[in-house]
């Protein structure tokens, strides 16, 4: 073939683009065709235009023309009919958490317990006295629904709950100390996942951050150099997502409230994850217990609802009542406030903490957490064998390899945890890992050299049945 001139080639774009099927004509073809007839109108001509635009683009990229010319409208309406079914999906849809961090923050942190689900549907399907005084017969509070539980719990005088605890941290600092100096150690200038950043949310309640001591080291005399007139409240972040090994220095609680109240300044905590169960009687490490730092005398306190607590995404806060006051007359709670499905999840949650062992046992997030190896390694032996079963294209193994818990809480600690290792004869562990993630439900785990790891810490007992299946999928694929 000669060359083109670059005035033959656009004589030859236009008459391909000018062959090009009219939506109109297309639509009509789709009233009869069967991927297609059933989708909303406006869908299916979102779907054809985007395969027309993608052929139009692609005609006019092509070197030869000619090589764009495959167009026929049942190919266009089929590739029209693969974007209405990937559009009829749900965008947000379960997944297999097979990644063994249990607080897993871009899966949707905590499972909730069957009773808060339950209070969800029951409160969201009718009126509630959500804000209603039911014994004045008028405007109540909000947060009446879990403030006498979280008193109860915590041993604290009041309490309210947010949309999470990033919201609860800027509400208390732009209610305590607006214009004024917030005294924090640099060794807890932290960053969370999702740039949720203390000295950032400083800047944003329009407090000034003043930094003591040294990344390694803080003492009370930092402390005490850096109050003066304009000091408006003593910050204590606790260290979630980090451990500061070796050579080190901490001023505790005790220290800090005692400086505080020897000075006429209170002092805040953020718990950051906050859990109201001691760990260290599973045999974990001790993460401090929301109680701990009430008794210790902090000023006001937050944390997570979704985080070791294991309720639905919420930022609880606890601590004096005159606080808890003015928090409460802040403008900017308002915007902040908690939704009334969550407030539901977020009382029968807990309301299990009055008894920590059912807490322990109906909560998912501390189910897994404390579950033991062998509880573990049963599961994933359970699973191993029903993959064996599926074909000798599969190698299985079982790996001893540790778990997290996730959330920026416990972060130095190895939770032993048993994973089914999966690898498939002709296929790499990049397109099993790949081709799960895409199934239906998505499974997600985690690559070890030529293998997908599934940690069987957060896989629950019905979900071994989707894995089964998404592997066998995936077998069919490889056998095809
Ligand atoms: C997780 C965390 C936050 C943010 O909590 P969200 O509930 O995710 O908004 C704030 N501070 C600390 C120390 C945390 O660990």
């Amino acid at each position: 073939m000669t060359a083109k001139t670059p005035m033959q080639k656009r004589q030859a774009h236009k008459s391909l683009l000018k062959r090009l099927p009219k939506v109109d004509r297309l639509l009509e073809m789709a009233a009869t065709h069967a991927g297609l007839q059933n989708a909303p109108r406006t869908l299916q001509v979102r779907c054809i235009r985007t395969v027309l635009d993608e052929l139009r683009r692609r005609i006019l990229a092509a070197e030869s023309p000619a090589d764009a010319a495959d167009f026929s409208p049942e190919k266009i309406l089929a590739a029209a009919r693969e974007l209405v079914a990937a559009a009829m999906q749900p965008n947000l849809m379960r997944c297999v958490n097979a990644t063994g961090v249990v607080v897993h923050t871009n899966l949707g942190r905590s499972l909730l317990a069957p009773a808060a689900l339950k209070n969800m549907h029951h409160i969201g399907a009718h009126y509630s006295n959500l804000e209603f005084d039911l014994d004045e017969g008028r405007r109540g509070s909000r947060y009446r629904a879990v403030e006498d539980l979280l008193c109860e719990i915590s041993g604290a005088q009041a309490a309210m709950a947010v949309n999470n605890n990033a919201a609860a941290v800027l509400l208390c600092l732009e209610t305590l100390a607006r214009g004024r100096n917030v005294i924090v150690s640099r060794g807890e200038l932290v960053e969370i996942g999702g740039s949720f950043r203390i000295p950032d949310v400083m800047t944003k309640s329009g407090a000034n951050l003043k930094e003591v001591g040294t990344t390694n080291r803080t003492h009370l005399k930092d402390y005490r150099g850096a109050i003066d007139d304009d000091t408006g409240l003593l910050l204590k972040v606790h260290a979630s997502n980090y451990r500061i090994v070796g050579f080190t220095a901490e001023v505790s609680l005790a220290q800090l409230v005692e400086l505080g109240r020897s000075r006429d300044l209170p002092v805040m905590q953020d718990l950051g994850s906050g859990s109201f169960i001691d760990f260290s009687a599973y045999g974990l490490a001790a993460e401090p217990t929301v109680q701990a730092s009430v008794q210790t005398g902090a000023d006001v306190i937050t944390f997570s609802g979704d985080k070791l607590l294991g309720g639905p995404q919420a930022g609880i806060i606890v601590g004096r009542r005159d606080i808890l006051a003015r928090i409460q007359q802040n403008p900017l709670t308002r915007a902040l406030r908690i939704d009334k499905l969550t407030l539901a999840a977020l009382e029968s949650t807990l309301r299990l903490y009055r008894d920590p062992r059912r807490a322990r046992e109906q909560l998912p997030t501390l189910r897994m957490i404390t579950s033991s190896y062998e509880s573990i390694a049963a599961r994933a032996r359970e699973l191993a064998t029903r993959l064996e079963n599926l074909g000798a294209h599969l190698h299985i193994k079982l790996l001893d390899r540790p778990s997290r818990a996730g959330g920026g809480a416990l972060p130095t600690l190895d939770l032993p945890s048993c994973c089914v290792a999966l690898g498939i004869a002709g296929r790499s562990a990049q397109h099993i890992n790949h081709a799960l993630r895409h199934s239906n439900p998505p499974v997600i785990g985690r690559l070890e050299e030529d293998f997908f790891l599934m940690d069987m810490r957060t896989v629950q007992n019905d979900e071994i049945d989707l894995i089964v299946t998404a592997v066998g999928g995936l077998l069919q694929e490889v056998e095809r």
